[in-house]
């Protein structure tokens, strides 16, 4: 890697002394107070080198003026310029990963390119059976969008490759929301795919995420493992059905109940059930789980095992506290409902609280509670979403699996 003074043509926008981040770590997002202010300002995506006030290269990137994240670094070399040949070299060898955790069975759906952990910021690629929806985070990006769907459709020749925008993401990056077919034909009604062997409805136009939470494949199959036959289970912000179905499915005479605020994911978790014949074990109600979980206290309720699975709490870390305090809250109330000897799964997706954080707020509840809480498996994303060492927030699932004693 050069480290010397730039000499190239690029535009060069030049970081903070004071600011250490981005420097050495790689952390690829470089953020506004991080950098001088340009004089005139770069366009949307244009690419831009990154310098010390010393002149010395720092990385290469893009440019959005309407972000929070200022500049998005995609190489530290300064000899590698930020074009598609780069999107699709990155393109490739993240898709050359996933083919080794491939099954290859049909409806076999998972996550091809995960952002940072690919050095592909601002790009997620999801595979749902037949159909590919990319997911753009970065409006600096959309140049490449062509490219990168081309190079989709030559390697998995895939029924429609869709591009998703989201709202909140849109006003952040400073552009229009989308929900778009690029190439084939977008399925109206929702596709099938197949996880853990189980049968999915998943509606690509209007799911959450990208259509479904394929980060908790590997623990919805791992939390089976600490379930007993028989057992009586509740599975919190169920949505779609995946941990209790995963449950019930392996677990014959256990007796589930799964809750969830949304009504309309209900009524997809409800014809899962029976898509996959465990209708008669599962019981499916729409409820807040503060509420549900108090009044089941009151009731003297017990459960041998609960799953905790709640959204994002923390969306910045303005709210961090707030957010520590309702996964206390969460868990102390499951912690009162279980049995001796019980198994918690609880799980948190917000990228702002650490493992640590997520840790400690536990052993909070286990001392207000009075019990003693056995850590079985500390896991995270499946492993179609690594995580990278230079940005944490790649290390955003938490899922604890313990038994309660
Ligand atoms: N466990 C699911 C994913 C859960 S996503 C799986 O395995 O796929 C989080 C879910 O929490 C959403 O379905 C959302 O509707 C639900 N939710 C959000 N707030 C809630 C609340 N206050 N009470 C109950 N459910 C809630």
């Amino acid at each position: 890697m050069s480290q010397g003074v730039v000499q190239s043509t690029v535009r060069q926008i030049i970081l903070k002394q004071t600011k250490k981040r981005g420097f050495d770590g790689h952390h690829p997002w470089i953020l506004e107070h991080s950098i001088h202010e340009p004089g005139s300002t770069p366009a949307v995506g244009q690419e831009v080198d990154l310098v010390r006030e010393d002149g010395k290269f720092v990385g290469r990137g893009l440019y959005n003026a309407h972000s929070r994240i200022r500049v998005r670094i995609y190489t530290w070399d300064q000899n590698e310029q930020v074009n598609d040949g780069l999107f699709l070299r990155r393109l490739n060898r993240a898709i050359e990963h996933r083919a080794k955790m491939s099954t290859g069975e049909p409806g076999e759906s998972m996550r091809l390119v995960f952002s940072e952990a690919d050095q592909l910021s601002g790009l997620v690629v999801d595979k749902y059976s037949e159909h590919i929806v990319m997911q753009l985070t970065s409006a600096a990006l959309m140049a490449y969008v062509p490219a990168i769907a081309d190079r989709l459709y030559e390697l998995y020749r895939p029924i429609s490759i869709t591009l998703q925008i989201d709202e909140r993401t849109a006003k952040s990056e400073g552009m229009e929301p989308q929900l778009k077919c690029l190439l084939g034909s977008a399925p109206v009604e929702p596709i099938e795919i197949i996880e853990n062997g189980l049968r999915w409805y998943v509606d690509l136009n209007a799911g959450q995420k990208t259509g479904y939470y394929l980060d908790q494949r590997e623990n919805r199959l791992a939390s089976v493992r600490w379930i007993p036959d028989h057992a009586n289970v509740l599975d919190v912000c169920t949505y779609i059905g995946g941990f209790a179905l995963t449950i019930a499915k392996n677990r014959p005479h256990a007796s589930i109940m799964a809750i969830d605020s949304s009504e309309k994911a209900l009524q997809t978790a409800r014809e899962h059930a029976e898509l996959n014949g465990v209708q008669d074990r599962v019981k499916f109600l729409h409820a807040d789980f503060f509420d549900y979980l108090s009044a089941q206290v009151d009731a003297g309720v017990t459960y041998d095992a609960i799953v905790l699975d709640p959204p994002r709490l923390a969306s910045s870390r303005d709210n961090l506290q707030r957010a520590l305090a309702a996964y206390h809250r969460l868990n102390f109330l499951a912690l009162r409902l279980l049995q001796p000897g019980g198994t918690l799964v609880t799980c948190s997706c917000s990228g702002r609280v650490s493992r640590q954080e997520f840790r400690d707020m536990l052993k909070g509840v286990a001392t207000r509670v009075r019990r003693e809480v056995q850590i079985i498996e500390d896991r995270g994303a499946a492993s179609d979403h690594p995580s990278c060492l230079s940005c944490p927030e790649t290390d955003y699932l938490k899922c604890i699996i313990a038994r309660v004693l």
